[in-house]
């Protein structure tokens, strides 16, 4: 009897212990195996590329356009390629532009090229090094406070080699009445050293390997290009900018946008002498305040005349 009670007992637990573990079983997570991926429609993908942009408007057709304050120049970013121009500042508007047609826009620049017939570049200079390292000196500050700083300069340090080898302490001081003078010293000297490590101590006379010297942007190897080697090359300064939008050539503010819709205008025809045109237009005429409207000769051609 004892063995039977002892059978049945032992048969009743191996059905508990059975259970137990099949419960277990069923209670206890298993590998979650993933939800079959539902059949997907096919979405086309949506275009990535913006609309293209709108064509620019004509100079032929009249037209006002307000300039944005924040445009993508305001902040800050240029639409000009790397390391051509400089980013275009914090993009104060110039007011309204109204673009004036092709045949206006001829005429205003020849009577301008007529009122300044000897227009040239007023930095002085005896070489293309010299006129490179000058233009370099003459952000944000006039060509005259330059020429006071050059011939120092220039007479410590008459090559690229000896610029790059020079003790940038000194550097400093002799530039220092142009401003900048620690970002402008290390820049002439970078671009010094630039010309004797990548081109033999002698400037480039292309645009493309210019722009590649430390310092040298578009508007400094448009100036090179023009002035030393007669290429046509817009030059768009600070007054090239300030003028084309009140003369109506362009509306654009970026000034890589500017050169390219000068060109537009002006095809085939001398940029160089047209940009020195403005240059001295703007230094003499029309400042960038207070322009002497009563006394320009295009006050009755000029969309912003106050006269
Ligand atoms: S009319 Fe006045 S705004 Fe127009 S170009 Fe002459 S000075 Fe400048």
């Amino acid at each position: 009897m004892q063995a039977r009670r002892s059978c049945t007992t032992d048969g009743v637990m191996r059905k508990q212990m059975q259970k137990k573990a099949t419960q277990s079983r069923v209670n206890k997570p298993g590998p979650v195996s993933k939800p079959a991926a539902k059949p997907t429609k096919k979405v086309p993908p949506k275009p990535t590329a913006k609309p293209a942009a709108k064509p620019a408007a004509k100079p032929s057709v009249k037209a006002k356009a307000s300039i944005a304050p924040k445009s993508n120049a305001a902040k800050g970013k240029s639409a000009s390629p790397a390391g051509t121009y400089k980013k275009a500042g914090k993009g104060k508007p110039f007011g309204t532009v109204t673009l004036v047609q092709r045949d206006d826009a001829d005429h205003m620049m020849k009577i301008l090229c007529k009122r300044y017939p000897d227009a040239e570049c007023e930095l002085t200079h005896k070489n293309d090094f010299e006129l490179l390292t000058s233009v370099i000196l003459s952000a944000q500050t006039t060509d005259a406070q330059v020429n006071k700083v050059t011939p120092s300069l220039f007479a410590r340090f008459s090559t690229p080699k000896a610029l790059a080898e020079a003790d940038i302490e000194e550097v400093k001081q002799i530039v220092r009445p142009t401003g900048y003078y620690n970002a402008k010293a290390k820049s002439i000297q970078d671009c010094a050293i630039g010309i004797v490590t990548k081109f033999g101590g002698k400037i480039p006379k292309t645009l493309e390997e210019l722009i590649t010297l430390p310092g040298v942007g578009r508007k400094t190897a448009n100036v090179v290009l023009g002035v030393l080697h007669g290429e046509s090359a817009w030059t768009v300064d600070t007054h090239v900018q300030r003028l084309s939008h009140r003369l109506g050539f362009t509306t654009e503010e970026d000034p890589y946008k500017i050169e390219l819709a000068l060109q537009k205008l002006f095809p085939n025809d001398d940029w160089s002498k047209f940009s020195i045109t403005l240059i001295w237009h703007g230094r003499r005429t029309c400042f960038a305040k207070n322009p002497n409207c009563a006394e320009c000769p295009i006050n009755h051609l000029c969309p912003s005349s106050s006269v």
